[in-house]
C-alpha cells in the first residue's frame, strides 16, 4: 500500500484535536477538570460557574469546540438554536422563576476569558444590578 498524505479533513481534525487538548472547558467536558454539572446530550454541556455573581450562575456550552462566537459558522445553526433553546429550560430548573440575564463575553473587548463559547445565565430571585443605562 502505497502512502499518501493527510487529507484536509484529518489536518482539520488535528487541528479540533490540539485545540481541545489545551482548552479548560473541553477538559471539564471529559471529565480531566471537576465541575458542577447541571446539563448533558450529545451536543450541548451545561455547570455552574466557579465564581458565581448571583445566587444562579451557569455557563451553557457546545461540546464541539469553538473558541468565540465571532469563530461561529453557517454550519453551527441548529447548535446555536439548541443551546438558546435550552437557556430559559434550564435557567427555571436552576430557579430563576421570574427571569435572568444571558452574557456571551467576546473576545478581548469583550472581557472573554476562557475561549470556548459559553453562555452565561445569571439571575435568582433578586432583580440583577442595570448593566446597560440609558440616557
Ligand atoms: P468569560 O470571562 O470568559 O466570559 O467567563 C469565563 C467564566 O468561566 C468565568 O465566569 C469563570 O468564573 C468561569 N471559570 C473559569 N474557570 C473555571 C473552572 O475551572 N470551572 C468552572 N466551573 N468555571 C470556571
Ligand atoms: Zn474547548
Amino acid at each position: 500500500m502505497g502512502k499518501r498524505g493527510p487529507t484536509s479533513g484529518e489536518i482539520a481534525q488535528e487541528e479540533q484535536d490540539r485545540k481541545m487538548d489545551n482548552c479548560l472547558f473541553c477538559k471539564i467536558i471529559r471529565g480531566d477538570i471537576p465541575a458542577n454539572k447541571i446539563y448533558e446530550d450529545d451536543d450541548i454541556f451545561a455547570f455552574n460557574d466557579i465564581n458565581p455573581v448571583a445566587p444562579v450562575h451557569f455557563l451553557l456550552i457546545p461540546k464541539f469546540h469553538i473558541a468565540a462566537l465571532t469563530e461561529v459558522e453557517d454550519k453551527h445553526q441548529i447548535l446555536l438554536g439548541k443551546m438558546l433553546l435550552l437557556v430559559p429550560r434550564l435557567a427555571k430548573t436552576q430557579g430563576c422563576t421570574d427571569g435572568f440575564r444571558t452574557i456571551i463575553n467576546t473576545g478581548h473587548v469583550g472581557g472573554q476569558e476562557v475561549f470556548h463559547l459559553h453562555i452565561h445565565v445569571i439571575g435568582g430571585i433578586e432583580r440583577l444590578p442595570v448593566m446597560i443605562r440609558h440616557g
